[in-house]
């Protein structure tokens, strides 16, 4: 825990005094309300029949016999509403937010996932909801645009700087630093200015709680704990209640792209450009060039390419209680054919990540340990990143005659028109 918001030398609260207020008063009700039983009682119930907590941890019996070494258990978070984890940040924020006596809730968003979780948190709670996505990743992800809109959100595309993730953070701080008194900003992962970091990491913990006392009453003996790590939620929130301990191996899985050279990943803890920096209002370590100008990052996950990671991460980082390890796209890739195929389970992009960790980690365990991975995600939303790798020539045909059919079919004209007055 942080009270003045650093961890170590990282964190802290590096933004423009008109930023001050609603942070304040931010860090002021979150400290209120997690002590208020009330709160506590309907977030509970939330998590329980909306999100479908606890989610399960699943023993993988295939993967443990292939990989011949350490017991593989999975934790399905991937199962929870809205396919991944950003769900558990996302209403425990809404619900504050309400609490609060905020009507309107925005958010940033990248590939779109914690805008989807957002848009449903909102919807479930009746609050209005506006998305920040950068004009770029708004071409890129309409799967996801289209999801946000039907849970009744607006997505508003940024147009600044490179319209990518930085720009939406940018203008949905610009929007919440004049709109507070009505305006809660939802941010979507464990980074930004304090409080955000300690916020997530609180509403996130969700996970590695259920994941202790579902080992506990099986008698797993946990050897390694294994997370992929863009912004850090998931991984901080799994292993949350194991970081003051001196056991079970916490292992963070990063972005290692097509390789190790500037440009090629997004490794911000083991990368060659990974610097010390001051980024979006928040100390940490990022991907910078000399002159502390943002790099280019590249992964095929469009969740773990963001230039910066959380700072309690980048601190136990650099302590040495956490690993870091990267994990290279074919890596990631072969992960979700190796537990598809043998386990039935479709994992994220983003969370093959730390199954691949996992699968090199796993033979030099010894049998009567475990190993847990986090699926932070599951692979659904993903179709267009594993078709075009999987199977190019198919896909290319499926996409052309999907745009005949929509283009010519009289059916979806008839049932378009009734909609597009
Ligand atoms: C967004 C996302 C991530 C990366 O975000 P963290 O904040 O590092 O957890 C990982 N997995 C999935 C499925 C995601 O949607």
């Amino acid at each position: 825990m942080s009270d003045d918001g650093f961890f170590g030398k990282y964190g802290g609260k590096y933004v423009a005094e008109i930023m001050r207020r609603p942070l304040d008063e931010l860090k002021e009700a979150f400290d209120f309300y997690m002590k208020d039983k009330d709160f506590l009682e309907e977030l509970d119930t939330i998590r329980r029949d909306y999100i479908g907590r606890e989610t399960p941890l699943y023993f993988a019996p295939t993967a443990t016999k292939l990989l011949g070494g350490a017991q593989i258990y999975i934790k399905l978070e991937g199962l929870a509403n809205t396919g991944a984890h950003k769900i558990n940040n996302a209403i425990g924020q809404c619900l504050l937010a309400k609490r609060m006596g905020k009507t309107r809730i925005i958010a940033e968003t990248g590939a779109g996932q914690h805008g989807v979780a957002t848009a449903a948190a909102c919807a479930k709670l009746g609050l209005e909801c506006v998305v920040y996505m950068g004009e770029v990743d708004v071409r890129r992800q309409q799967p996801n645009v289209a999801t946000m809109e039907l849970y009744g959100a607006k997505v508003v595309p940024v147009t600044s700087g490179s319209r990518t993730l930085k720009d939406a953070v940018n203008e949905a701080m610009r929007d919440w630093a004049t709109n507070f008194e009505t305006t809660h900003y939802v941010l979507g992962s464990a980074l930004g200015p304090a409080p955000f970091p300690d916020i997530v990491r609180e509403f996130q913990s969700v996970i590695g709680r259920e994941v202790k006392r579902q080992c506990a009453e099986r008698n797993v003996d946990i050897a390694a704990m294994v997370a992929c790590v863009g912004g850090g939620s998931n991984s901080i929130g799994f292993f949350e209640p194991f970081i003051n301990e001196k056991s079970p191996r916490l292992i963070g899985a990063e972005a290692g792209g097509i390789g190790p050279g500037v440009g090629e990943n997004a490794s911000r803890m083991t990368g060659n450009a990974s610097r010390e920096g001051i980024v979006q209002g928040f100390k940490s370590r990022f991907l910078l060039d000399e002159d502390g100008q943002s790099l280019p990052t590249r992964s095929i996950s469009a969740g773990l390419d963001y230039m910066g990671i959380g700072p309690q991460l980048a601190e136990l980082g650099m302590s040495g209680r956490i690993e870091f390890t990267a994990i290279l796209d074919k890596e990631a890739l072969d992960a979700i054919n190796f537990f598809a195929r043998n386990e039935g389970i479709l994992f994220a992009m983003e969370s093959a990540h730390a199954g691949a960790a996992a699968m090199k980690l796993a033979p030099t365990l010894p049998k009567d340990k475990a190993i847990i991975i986090n699926m932070s995600g599951r692979g659904d939303k993903d179709l267009f990143i594993t078709n075009p790798v999987f199977r190019k020539e198919k896909w290319i045909d499926f996409l052309g005659a999907e745009l005949e059919r929509v283009k010519n079919s009289t059916d979806i004209h008839d049932a378009a028109s009734m909609f597009n007055k």
